[in-house]
Parts: C-alpha cells; structure tokens; sequence
C-alpha cells in the first residue's frame, strides 16, 4: 500500500480523498493555487504546496507543477479527483514516465472513451446497447442526410470530441439537417479544434442513467447499479438518486451484468460509469466516464462502500475487497449539488460565507469544503456543498432531504437551496416521474 498520496484537485473532492486516505493511515498531500491558500483542502492534508497563480491552466492543471509537487514531498501515487487532470492520457503517461502511480484506469482506457466514435465502437463490440447512428464519423452532408433517412428524424448530430454538451445540433427533419450538420461542425472546431461529427437518433423523452462499474485492472469487475441523473439544466446534473425510479430489479442486473462484462473483457481498472439514455425500456449507450463522478456517494450510501478507499486499493494492485454477490442495495439515497449561484438566472456569486452550518443526525452526509469566514473564490467551478441523504426508502430519503435543506445554512451569499426546497414540492419529483428535459421545462414556465 502507499504512504502517501498527492491529490491533484480542491474542493469538496479534495476533502474526501483526504478522508479516505486518513482512515487507510496514508498521509495525504494537497495542492493548492495562490487564490486557495486558505482552502479546507489545504488545512486539512498533511501537507499543502502550493503550485502556481489562480487560473487553473497554471496551477490545478500544471503537468510540471503536480509532478514536482510529489518530488518533493515523496507522494507515491496521485489521485486526480473528478475534472481537471482526471481524464487526461497525456498527462496519465507523464505520471508513469516518472515512476509515480495514477490512481485511475489505464492511459489507453482514458484514451478510448475520450474520443467519442471510438468509445461507442468499442462498447458496440463489447455487447453494450448503443443509440442508432452512423458508424463513425460523418464527412460530408450527402452522407449525413443517407443516414439520417436510414435511422429516421430526429436525428442529432455530435463532435466527436464533443464534452458538456457542446458541438451538439438537433435536426428535426431533412430540411433542417443542413443547418444542424454545419453548425455542429464549425462549433466543434472552435470548441475542440476537430471537427468530425457522428449522427445519432434523437430521442425525445428519456432519462439519464449511469452504471457504476468497478474493475481490478486484472480481467475481474462489478458493477454497482445505476444512478438516475436525469434532473439536468444545459446538461448539468442538478439532483441524482440511485436505485433509479424507473428501473426494475431484472433490468439493474442485466444492465449492470453486460457493462461489467464489459469493461472485465478490456482489464479496466478502478471507477468507471457507463452512461445511457433510458426510454421506452431501452438503454442507449452515450459515453463512458473514467473516473470518480461527482454523484458517487449516492451508490456509497445504498451499498455501503468507500469508492475512494477502493480506487486506492485498486491503483495499489489489491484485490477489489467485495464480489458481486456482496453487493446488496440498501434503502435510497439523494444527492442535491449546492451551487454558489444566484437564483433564477443561476449566475456565479462567489464572495465571503459568514455563517455556515451544515445539517447532520441519521442519514445525512454533507461533503463540503466551506466553512464560516471562507472567501468563495471566483476562479473556479461553482459547486460548493453536496447534500446527500439516505433513507429506508425513497419517501423516507425525500422527507429527510426537505428536512436537512431546512437546517443548511449558508450565509453571505446565494446558493441554489432554495430550488431544491421547491422542487420537492413538485409532484415529478414526488413521483419519481422525469425526464433530462423536465427540468429546463419547469424552470422556463412563467407560472411557476
Ligand atoms: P457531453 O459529453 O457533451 O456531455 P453526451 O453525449 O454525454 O455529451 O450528451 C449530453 C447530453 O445531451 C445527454 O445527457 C442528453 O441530454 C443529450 N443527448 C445526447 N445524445 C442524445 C440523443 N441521441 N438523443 C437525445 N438527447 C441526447
């Protein structure tokens, strides 16, 4: 096992690592900007170094930076967190070259599932169930519109190198493709600097559902059901619950049988989600993630497992410490992201937190890196508290949320809680009964 890990991230992620670290007794190194000097994330690891001015481009992702940070300090292995370095290849080479552990899956593994046409190809061939398309990549328009009138309209078309919902173009019909194969293309370009696209159907009201898989990097993995993540607003993922409303016993373990077959077949290594589009019954493939997700502690909660003490046994060459068959759901659980925005235009309020006090008693965890007299720095992303609650069921999980949102106090600046507050309301959300559109639909109607 390792003594000491460095964790190439900040925030609330930070944190965890650091939990996880001390109560496996590895010392834990954090990394810092000149703006997080005074971090949780600092003040909480073992031992903090500082690796470059406020934009991330020079600190959170300076290669050379993170590298001389474990030099030294001795650090053994990284954990990348979710962002930032986490799904880089390159930079996953640059660990090795320097005798150093990445605490995550193979390069190549990063590499596949980063490029879009190759990471549904590869899932094709692994049995995962994908969404229509053209095979590859689409060069032209007259391809474009052939394919299109195989699959059928709506069509949407998508970069290849595409990520957080850019280069993406919807065509409703064949008078609209023009346009749609245009503009994905030049907006890819300017997003990704590549500009191939691939079509896909459209689908019109689905859900969005992830498997969590684990694998040992040795040709052995399991999966530990699904999340629902499907309340999103411009593609974020706003409130995620896991057991999914939707989905049946049969259907978790068929699905999750055929994703951890899956990723067992290539000797993936570590957190994976494997993530589809549900509607009709069906599961629609659309990318795979090669790293912690935000929403883990979701699956923590109703398994009862530490994903981050298993990454960390994993990345050490351990055994992943259960087996399928250990892996029992237990009740429900809900996660709410607490954003430093200002409602209802959801813009950034960054600034000083006076009062913080975060809700607690039985099935209730808070993962945050505020505390009171902490100045929000502008630089980085808004997320700043996560809330997540457990419960017997999912009535027991929602009324203990509306009861945790209750005691929550954050203080000085705007956050989304009140959205949350409200949306419990909602009989959707009561119901379990939504889709990756119902959201942005609620949010635009004036009535509300
Ligand atoms: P990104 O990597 O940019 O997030 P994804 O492929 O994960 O792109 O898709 C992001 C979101 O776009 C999905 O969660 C869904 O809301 C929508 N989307 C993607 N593909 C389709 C599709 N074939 N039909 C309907 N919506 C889609």
């Amino acid at each position: 096992m390792f003594s000491k890990i460095l964790i190439a991230n900040r925030g609330e992620i930070a944190l965890r690592v650091v939990r996880a670290c001390r109560e496996m007794g590895i010392a834990s190194v954090a990394v810092h900007s000149t703006a997080d000097a005074d971090a949780m994330h600092v003040r909480m690891a073992d031992e903090a170094i500082c690796i470059g001015p406020a934009p991330s481009s020079e600190s959170y992702l300076s290669v050379p930076g993170i590298i001389s940070a474990c030099e030294i300090t001795g650090a053994e292995a990284i954990h990348p967190g979710y962002g930032f370095l986490s799904e880089n290849a390159a930079f996953v080479q640059v660990v090795e070259d320097h005798g150093l552990t990445f605490i995550g899956p193979r390069a190549e593994h990063i590499r596949i599932m980063g490029d879009k046409i190759t990471a549904k190809e590869t899932m094709k061939a692994l049995g995962v169930p994908c969404v229509p398309g053209s095979d590859g990549g689409v060069p032209d328009l007259e391809t474009a519109r052939r394919v299109a009138e195989e699959i059928g309209y709506p069509v949407i078309v998508k970069a290849t190198a595409g990520g957080g919902g850019r280069g993406m173009k919807l065509a409703r019909d064949a008078a609209a493709l023009e346009h749609a194969f245009g503009g994905a293309r030049r907006e890819a370009k300017a997003a990704f600097g590549n500009d191939e696209v691939y079509i896909e159907k459209y689908l019109g009201k689905p859900r969005h559902i992830e498997i969590q898989v684990f694998g040992d990097g040795k040709g052995h993995a399991v999966h530990l059901g699904e999340r629902d993540c499907s309340l999103q607003r411009r593609h974020q993922k706003v409130l995620e619950e896991a057991p999914g409303p939707s989905i049946t016993p049969e259907q978790r373990a068929e699905i999750g049988r055929t994703c951890a077959e899956a990723v067992a077949k290539i000797g993936y290594a570590g957190a994976g989600t494997i993530e589809f589009l549900y509607e009709d019954g069906e599961f629609y493939f659309i990318e795979m993630n090669t790293r912690l997700q935000v929403e883990h502690p979701v699956t923590e909660a109703i398994f009862n497992v530490d994903l981050v003490r298993e990454q960390i046994r994993v990345a050490a060459g351990e055994p992943l410490s259960f087996s399928q068959d250990d892996l029992r759901i237990n009740g429900h659980a809900i996660e709410v992201r607490i954003n430093a925005e200002k409602l209802p235009n959801f813009s950034p309020c960054p600034g000083m937190v006076n009062t913080f006090h975060a809700p607690g008693g039985l099935g209730v965890r808070m993962d945050s890196a505020l505390y009171a007299g902490y100045r929000i720095p502008p630089y980085y992303d808004s997320l700043v508290a996560k809330l997540i609650v457990h419960g017997r069921d999912r009535p027991e999980a929602l009324s203990r949320l509306r009861r945790a949102l209750g005691e929550l106090i954050i203080d000085g600046i705007d956050t989304t809680t009140p959205l949350f507050v409200d949306l419990l309301e909602q009989e959707e959300i009561q119901r379990g009964d939504y889709t990756i559109h119902w959201l942005e639909t609620y949010l635009a109607n004036p009535q509300r």
